[in-house]
């Protein structure tokens, strides 16, 4: 537990949230700013800062609970769709340093969210190059 850290005293109960599921590892509890209706997040009860960071069983444990959860939004809110987003580090938003994934139940167009992937692809990108980058950290 990180002290400081609102998720690890969500986790250990020191502070207040609206728990829809727990197990030994993982807890999920819904996110105090409804983006869409039934916006939750799902952590590991242990502190890791990211989703990068964190070791790989646990952040599958986290990944099965947040498809279970997805599943139940479908089902008992009659979401039409799922965004699982996962912020990591400042630079892509995150705000809170302890991993979480949002599952974020989707209606229709008029359910105040807009996600958008404006095309960036730029003729000075090497594309062969960059993949070539990427696979040397693999
Ligand atoms: P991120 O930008 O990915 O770090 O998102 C952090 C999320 O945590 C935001 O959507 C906040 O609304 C949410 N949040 C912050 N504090 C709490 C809290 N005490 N209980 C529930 N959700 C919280
Ligand atoms: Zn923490």
């Amino acid at each position: 537990m990180k002290k400081d850290c609102v998720f690890c005293k969500i986790a250990s109960r020191e502070i207040q949230a609206n728990i829809v599921y727990e197990d030994l590892d993982v807890i999920a509890f819904l996110d105090i700013n409804q983006t869409t209706k039934g916006h939750t997040l799902v952590i590991p009860k242990e502190h890791h800062q990211t989703y990068l960071a964190t070791p790989q069983n646990l952040m599958h444990s986290v990944m099965d609970v947040a498809q279970k959860i997805g599943q139940a939004q479908m089902k008992q809110l009659l979401a039409r769709g799922v965004n699982i987003i996962i912020n990591s580090y400042p630079s892509a938003g995150q705000v809170i340093p302890h991993f979480h994934v949002h599952v974020i139940p989707r209606y229709d167009h008029t359910d105040g969210l807009s996600i958008e992937m404006v095309e960036k692809t730029k003729p000075d990108f090497n594309l062969p190059v960059l993949a070539s980058e990427i696979r040397k950290g693999l």
